[in-house]
């Protein structure tokens, strides 16, 4: 069998970086990534025949782990009765219905094909309907790779440390204010500045791409009062947070009612598909009702609905409650574990969602995150990895438990970076 070294030999000849997507190519943590050959449940099995305990789960889309056999039956059986139309199937409009069951800010849905694609539609949406052209984000929010919101943007830009991207042309990014996360100082400052210009603001509700931050108490309903006054439309990045705080994502944790949102990721089941939702008088802008176009080949996918449905039909309440279970005990176990150590270490966890700082004090901002020790991440990583678990290969990513994660695996887990901090310490000293 191919090996995964031979097999990045070929892919850096044909693939630039030998990956379809930057953060993969293990940059920021040295080595080379290996080639998966399967996954099941909270398993990754390489094409050398290594088996790992995996945080990443396809970045948070899987949440009932790898080849759930729920996923695997309900694409199996779309698949055998077409794989694409271009023409409306039913299971667009039971997904459309199942999002806007569980999220009470979202009135109409149009699905995509990616969370980029949803983000960029968000955008355009707020600027046709507000006639408006600015944009607010936050440094080390990242909302896809689309060229208005590469700045300052997060996970695979801060992992590889740009400050932004070449080919986006200066008119692209001029409409784009970037503000520190929860820096309520600096927001006003801005709103002050671009308040009147500003079409919308775009928030990851709780940060999950320069590693794991939490909206300070107040934030996220400090950014609604402020849209609220100078008309600008709250757009909430749930592409990772969506399906996965609970049934109404972070708005329905954190109490905030955006005008529109965004989610992937979970939705998708691992395929595919993601979503822009929200306000109908909004929602209508889009066409073919109104003046704001946006279109996809493959949105509404015939599979990635069924999967979609088939995940979301699967989280109820137990299902959240025995997740969240699953992150507090891998958070703290972590904690002690690394901390016991003698390596500094902060694992922030928003109810399902871990994070993992190698700093000594909590991460507010990106300026903070990009202050934590990636190197010794780096090494602990490959400690890791050497133990059989694969965290995300770069300092800038959250940790994602999935439903096919036990205990025991928690456990094991824990176990292991014990282990690995104890080499990172003595290397270190
Ligand atoms: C992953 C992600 C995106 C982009 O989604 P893609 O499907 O990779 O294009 C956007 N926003 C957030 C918060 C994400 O984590």
């Amino acid at each position: 069998m191919t090996s995964s070294h031979a097999l990045f030999e070929r892919a850096l000849a044909r693939i630039p970086g030998g990956v379809s997507s930057p953060v993969r190519a293990f940059g920021s943590v040295g080595g080379e990534p290996f080639f998966v050959a399967r996954g099941e449940g909270a398993f990754l099995e390489d094409v050398d025949g290594h088996r790992y305990r995996d945080y990443v789960q396809s970045w948070g889309a899987s949440i009932l782990g790898h080849a759930h056999p729920a996923v695997v039956e309900a694409v199996a059986k779309a698949a055998a009765e077409g794989t694409s139309f271009g023409v409306p199937t039913a299971r667009e409009v039971e997904l459309a219905e199942a999002v806007c069951e569980r999220v009470p800010s979202v009135e109409k849905v149009r699905l995509v094909s990616s969370g980029t694609e949803a983000a960029m539609t968000a955008v355009r949406l707020a600027r046709g309907a507000t006639g408006r052209d600015k944009v607010l984000k936050f440094a080390g929010c990242y909302h896809g790779h689309v060229d208005a919101l590469l700045v300052a943007a997060g996970s695979g830009v801060a992992t590889l440390g740009l400050p932004g991207s070449a080919g986006v042309t200066g008119g692209a990014a001029a409409d784009t204010v970037v503000v520190p996360y929860n820096d309520e100082a600096a927001l006003d400052e801005a709103f002050a500045r671009h308040g009147e210009d500003l079409a919308a603001v775009l928030v990851e509700p709780v940060a999950a791409n320069m590693g794991l931050v939490p909206p300070a108490a107040g934030f996220l309903a400090g950014l609604r009062r402020r849209c609220d006054a100078a008309g600008a439309i709250l757009v909430l990045d749930e592409v990772i947070t969506g399906f996965r705080l609970g049934p109404a994502g972070a708005q329905g944790r954190f109490g905030v009612r955006p005008d529109l949102s965004i989610f992937g990721k979970v939705l998708g089941g691992g395929l595919p598909l993601a979503a822009v939702g929200g306000r109908a008088d909004l929602m209508d802008e889009l066409a073919p009702l109104g003046p704001v176009y946006q279109a996809g080949t493959l949105s509404g996918n015939p599979l990635a609905t069924a999967a979609g449905l088939a995940v979301l039909a699967r989280l109820d309440e137990g299902a959240y409650a025995e997740l969240e279970h699953r992150a507090a005990r891998l958070a703290e176990g972590l904690h002690d574990a690394i901390s016991g150590e003698g390596v500094s270490v902060q694992v922030p966890r928003v109810g399902t969602l871990v994070g993992l700082f190698l700093a000594s004090e909590p991460v507010r901002d990106y300026e903070e995150a990009r202050a934590a020790d990636q190197e010794a991440y780096g090494r602990l990583f490959h400690g890791l990895l050497r133990r059989g678990v694969y965290m995300a290969p770069s300092a800038f990513e959250a940790l994602f438990v999935s439903l096919a994660h036990s205990d025991e695996d928690v456990d094991r887990t824990v176990a292991a970076a014990a282990e690995a901090a104890r080499e990172v310490a003595g290397e270190g000293s």
